[in-house]
């Protein structure tokens, strides 16, 4: 029997749980729904991913308000997806931070990437008639851009590591308080999404880069917050091995000259058993090995995702 889309019909509501990891430092977890953060600056506050929709990010900014009520200075998006972007004209933020990449990846395909991810998760898309266009940054950096949060509270530094999860995704660091918010480079006990991924580049050098921060905790794309070395470490290696168990599966399907479907099927069967029971396995799956193998075969970058082409794939695939 076909499986339903993506996770179209995944639409009970989560339980959203703030945690306050230090003083001023508090991230909001979801069940395996987008995680988001914000770190309290001496008369500012930094927020850390926007969410899907205005409707959404000002259910979030409610509950950030019971804790405090400092203006939000810089609201930073660690990648262009629109999941995690296109709640951000809620946050009244004066400046709006990315990679420089992202900015030109919102250009190039902010709009499709807009109606696929709304297509394949509705849920999140609550009150998407309050989105009022593609969100921009106002500031871009290439390598590493350091905020001092004034007061003796230090700084929150924000890094590219290398291609990853994205072309241009950025992490947010404090090294005084050696908390990592990591974006969707890290997930902790949810399935990963890589299909704008950089596979090799993000399981080698890019994910070695994040755990040499030597985080202390560990706030990632989706699942709990990781606590202690031993909890980061392992939601480091476990995304380290999902990607590359694909690799693995993928690769040899196309050196005896298989089809998708059957590497498709051998990633489905290599993964199903550790993390098939996790958020998002089955809807990120199909879009996931359709990168790889377009990777492996020498597609230098993501094709771009259309609401079209993700039904396409779909069928093909789970269908
Ligand atoms: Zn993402």
């Amino acid at each position: 029997m076909a499986k339903p889309f993506a996770s179209s019909t995944d639409t009970a509501a989560k339980e959203q749980t703030l945690e306050v990891l230090a003083d001023g430092v508090y991230a909001l977890t979801a069940d395996g729904d987008p995680n988001i953060g914000a770190i309290e600056g001496e008369a500012f506050v930094v927020c850390f991913e926007a969410l899907a929709t205005p409707v959404a990010a000002r259910k979030w900014l409610a509950r950030l308000r019971e804790h405090t009520d400092k203006p939000v200075r810089y609201l930073v998006l660690s990648h262009y997806h629109a999941v995690r972007v296109l709640g951000a004209s809620a946050f009244d933020a004066e400046t709006v931070v990315s990679h420089e990449i992202t900015r030109d990846l919102i250009a190039e395909r902010g709009k499709q990437d807009w109606e696929s991810e709304f297509a394949r998760m509705p849920r999140l898309a609550d009150g998407a008639e309050s989105v009022p266009g593609l969100t921009w940054p106002t500031l871009t950096f290439a390598d590493r851009l350091t905020i001092d949060l004034g007061g003796d509270r230090g700084d929150l530094v924000l890094q590219h590591h290398g291609r990853g999860h994205t072309e241009g995704d950025i992490t947010a660091w404090l090294p005084r308080q050696r908390i990592l918010f990591a974006g969707d480079l890290v997930e902790a006990q949810a399935a990963l999404y890589t299909g704008d991924a950089f596979h090799r580049e993000w399981a080698t050098t890019t994910l070695d880069r994040l755990k040499a921060l030597g985080a202390e905790q560990l706030v990632g794309g989706r699942g709990a917050v990781s606590r202690g070395r031993t909890e980061v470490d392992a939601a480091i290696e476990q995304t380290r091995r999902f990607i590359q168990v694909m690799l693995d599966e993928v690769g040899s399907v196309l050196e005896r000259a298989g089809t998708l479907k059957e590497a498709f099927e051998a990633t489905h069967a290599a993964l199903v058993d550790d993390f098939g029971h996790w958020p998002i396995f089955e809807h990120c799956l199909p879009f996931d090995v359709s990168r790889v193998w377009d990777e492996l075969s020498g597609v230098e970058r993501p094709a771009i995702w259309t609401a079209e082409r993700d039904q396409e794939v779909w069928a093909q695939l789970q269908g």
